[in-house]
């Protein structure tokens, strides 16, 4: 298994769980992925290293695997976007609307007025079918909100004009017409493990049928191990030393700072262009369960700066799209033939932007298949 985080924890311990013994590496100091995090020990706060992960899910069966290695408390997401010096709440919602348009809308009048913004916007940019995340923008709210809290953000975060972006991304994003100011409005269940994320993945690795090396990584392994049955999750490109070209990703870097000042929530967005950094973090305020924690005079907060990812840089995001889905499945086709003992997972290898529950989910599936294979020991 070739990876630690929430993918490759989670068939491995399926596997180990039936009976299997597997050997899993990562090249990082740690385990968890990017959803490793550490307590710090003056005062508490569980730091979350490579950006804030809120477990959200709308599966029955995520919940009922990861709740047999964690508790979580009940923290409910919600964010705050600052535009132009002022705060608003994101997902858009009634009172973003109201205070957008210096209105005083109820919620049937907050529908009329965005339903006439967005017909008049059609017309305006003759949008038959959107066939962007612009023009997905613009169909959904109308170009004021749209320009005010989406088009920048989108173009920091993903480092290009958003009419090159796929409106899917938009899904990630849904629109209140009420007070409703949760940002995962669909979660079923939604919460922070009260250990912390890595505590969850060394209770997933108790069997003796695991064995875990960190700081080791694949290209380094002997070449008989190479050869073992390999489940991989990192990208698939580095994999084949890019022989068929680089597959576009994004990268992040994070600045943190301990301060006397507190956000005052958990997440600020910056909407704007002239602002550099998509977010900010305050992770106490995740430990709700903890009011000590959240009585902290520090706060450790981390800006959040979106970068362009260049090869020997943390591959955060894939870029999805029809050219790099192309480029994608010839690296699928080369793999078949290089390494016919590979199977590609999680994040990076699948080369999907998955939430922590869709690893877990894919990962959970590939297990069953896999001890269903009888060929593969
Ligand atoms: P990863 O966590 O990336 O783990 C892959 C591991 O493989 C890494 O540890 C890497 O070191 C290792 N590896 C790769 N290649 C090799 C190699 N050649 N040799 C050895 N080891 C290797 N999801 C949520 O549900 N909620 C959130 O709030 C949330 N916030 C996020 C914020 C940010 C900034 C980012 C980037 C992601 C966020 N996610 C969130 C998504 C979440 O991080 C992923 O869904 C999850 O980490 C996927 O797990 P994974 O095991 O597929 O990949
Ligand atoms: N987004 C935006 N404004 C915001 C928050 C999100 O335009 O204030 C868009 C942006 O394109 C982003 C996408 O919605 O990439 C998904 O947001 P999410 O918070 O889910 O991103 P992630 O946490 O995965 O970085």
């Amino acid at each position: 298994m070739v990876g630690a985080g929430f993918f490759g924890a989670t068939v491995a311990e399926r596997l180990a769980a039936a009976g299997k013994k597997v050997l899993v590496i990562d090249r990082r100091p740690h385990l968890a992925g990017n959803a490793y995090s550490y307590k710090d020990q003056a005062t508490g706060i569980e730091i979350h290293q490579y950006g804030s992960h809120i477990f959200h899910t709308e599966s029955d069966e995520v919940w009922g695997y990861i709740t047999k290695f964690a508790e979580f408390n009940n923290y409910i997401h919600t964010v705050l976007t600052r535009h132009n010096g002022n705060l608003y709440p994101i997902p858009i919602n009634l009172d973003t609307i109201n205070l957008l348009y210096g209105k005083n809308f109820t919620v049937e009048e907050a529908k009329a007025f965005i339903t006439e913004e967005i017909k008049k916007d059609i017309k305006k940019y003759q949008i038959n079918e959107p066939q962007n995340l612009e023009e997905k923008g613009i169909t959904l709210i109308g170009e004021p909100l749209y320009q005010a809290f989406i088009k920048n953000y989108t173009e920091k975060q993903w480092g290009t004009d958003a009419k090159n972006l796929s409106a899917e991304i938009l899904k990630r994003i849904p629109v209140h017409f009420d007070h409703d100011n949760r940002y995962f409005t669909s979660a079923k269940y939604q919460g922070i493990p009260k250990a912390g994320y890595t505590k969850i993945v060394e209770n997933m690795f108790q069997s003796e049928n695991i064995e875990v090396r960190l700081n080791t990584s694949f290209k380094d392994l002997p070449a008989d191990l190479k050869m073992l049955t390999t489940i991989y999750t990192g990208p698939v490109d580095e994999l084949l030393n890019y022989e068929l070209g680089i597959l576009p990703y994004r990268s992040l870097h994070f600045e943190t700072e301990w301060t006397k000042e507190s956000l005052g929530c958990a997440v600020i967005n910056e909407a704007d262009k002239n602002i550099p950094y998509t977010r900010t973090h305050d992770y106490k305020y995740y430990q709700i369960h903890q009011p000590e924690v959240l009585a902290s005079k520090k706060s450790y907060l981390c800006k959040e700066y979106p970068a362009d990812y260049e090869v020997g840089k943390e591959a955060y995001y894939p870029v999805n799209n029809t050219e790099s889905e192309v480029l994608y499945q010839k690296y699928l086709e080369l793999l078949k033939e290089r390494y016919p003992n590979i199977i590609l997972g999680g994040r990076l290898g699948a080369y999907r932007y998955w939430d922590m529950d869709i690893a877990i989910k894919n990962a959970l599936d590939l297990a069953a298949l896999i001890l269903k294979n009888k060929n593969i020991s």
